[in-house]
């Protein structure tokens, strides 16, 4: 029996091997966030840009609006109920 080795060769999300990473990974803390959508600045002086109803269908993977980078965008997904523990009694 030798998993532990392969379990513990699992970091996690920053795990992505590098043959199939598409995309630059970008943290959502580093976007601009304008009210409606969160943006990024490309290198080309376009930007990526993202909104809530792209996070909450769990879109990570956007393309620049000015060329053809494709960056990974960092975020935990939306959990609306999260925050509704302390309001008992609907139910
Ligand atoms: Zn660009």
């Amino acid at each position: 029996m030798r998993y532990d080795s392969e379990l513990s060769s699992l970091p996690g999300l920053s795990s992505r091997p590098s043959q199939s990473r598409p995309a630059h990974v970008v943290s959502l803390e580093d976007f601009e966030d304008l009210g409606q959508v969160l943006v990024y600045g490309c290198r080309c002086g376009e930007h990526y840009a993202i909104n809530e109803a792209d996070m909450d269908n769990d879109v990570h993977l956007v393309a620049c609006s000015g060329c053809s980078e494709v960056i990974w965008i960092g975020y935990k997904a939306q959990s609306p109920d999260y925050e509704d523990e302390a309001t008992p009694g609907e139910a």
